[in-house]
């Protein structure tokens, strides 16, 4: 559904994305993850049509970002991160000029209009004028103007920022009933929302990619490079002799109680130590209580990839 190639953009001086190259498939959800500054924004801008590139392409359903900009952006329904909504128009009233944008005559777009209203759960407010809305209820037609044309994928930058935990759940619901439906690109700071609603996840620091595929995949690089936790009966001396001489380890600190003794193991790269951890202690016939990789949330691992990318980034 996007194919983007080696995407640059240079604002004067500053280079805001670095050779991006990426593919989404069809029918996935994708949660596109980055700190502040990372160039998430730009990165959506250009997909859609509203930035040109410093250099690179991007497709959007096989149409040119730039040289098809009119046909890809018919394929793109697209919630900006600051929707340019018009508080003095009622809502229905504004779903009727954003049709107009998108060239659907009187009748489609009567019809398309009914369908997302009652698809976002506008029914209550729709006669409403927009500058009085909530927070919630604005970015229900924020996304109900992204949906209108009925395009097969949706870009939404940070569609739950500000909005309060009841209002997250309404809008994590509606993603999981559009599942299926459109391909969708979701930017966000809120990692827990990523890995609910999530098939895919790329992450971006610094203008270049540092992780990109599904969830699963992610999940056992995540386990890489993790310190391990291990719980054993046994010495505490024993164990950081025993530790410490296995391949690949760089750090072990043990604390001993009770007649367990809990250690932590630093990898010295990205290896998982966790296979010759547990078989140095069967090869010590010591009970193991447990035995687990650290850092295995989608947070710590994103705090790391990243950290990793600026200080990369610093060297240079
Ligand atoms: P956030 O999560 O804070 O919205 P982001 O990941 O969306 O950040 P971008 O807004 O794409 O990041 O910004 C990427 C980099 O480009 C940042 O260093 C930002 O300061 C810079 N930048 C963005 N827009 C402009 C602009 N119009 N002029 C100059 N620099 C810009």
């Amino acid at each position: 559904m996007i194919q983007a190639h080696e995407l640059t953009k240079w604002y004067g001086p500053n280079l805001a994305i670095d050779r991006l190259s990426f593919e989404i498939p069809r029918g996935q959800i994708v949660g596109f993850l980055g700190p502040n500054g990372a160039g998430k924004t730009t990165t959506l801008r250009i997909l859609t049509g509203y930035l040109p590139p410093t250099a690179g392409t991007a497709q959007v359903a096989g149409f040119d970002v730039l040289a098809q900009a009119r046909e890809a952006r018919q394929k793109i329904g697209y919630l900006p991160e600051h929707t340019p909504l018009y508080p003095e128009m009622r809502v229905e009233e504004y779903l009727h000029f954003r049709g107009q944008v998108f060239n659907m005559d009187r009748r489609l777009r009567k019809a398309r209009i009914d369908v997302v209203v009652d698809r976002c759960g506008l029914q209550p407010v729709r006669r409403r004028l927009i500058g009085r809305l909530s927070k919630g209820n604005r970015q229900r037609v924020g996304l109900a103007q992204a949906l209108l044309h009925d395009p097969p994928l949706l870009i939404l930058d940070e569609p739950t920022a500000g909005l309060d935990p009841n209002q997250i759940t309404e809008i994590r619901n509606l993603f999981a009933e559009l599942r299926g439906q459109h391909t969708i690109l979701l930017s966000t700071h809120i990692l827990p929302e990523v890995e609910k609603t999530a098939d895919r996840v790329m992450i971006i620091a610094g203008g270049r990619i540092v992780a990109n595929g599904s969830l699963a995949e992610l999940r056992q690089k995540m386990q890489a490079g993790a310190k391990v936790l291990v719980e054993l009966a046994a010495d505490p001396a024993a164990v950081q002799k025993a530790l410490a001489s296995l391949p690949g380890v760089a750090e072990v600190t043990v604390d001993g109680r009770e007649g367990w003794c809990q250690a932590v193991v630093q990898p010295k790269g990205m290896d998982d130590l966790r296979q010759a951890i547990g078989q140095a202690a069967a090869n010590n016939r010591w009970a193991i209580r447990e035995l687990r990789a650290e850092h295995a949330s989608l947070e710590s691992y994103f705090i790391r990839i990243t950290a990793q990318q600026n200080q990369a980034i610093e060297a240079a």
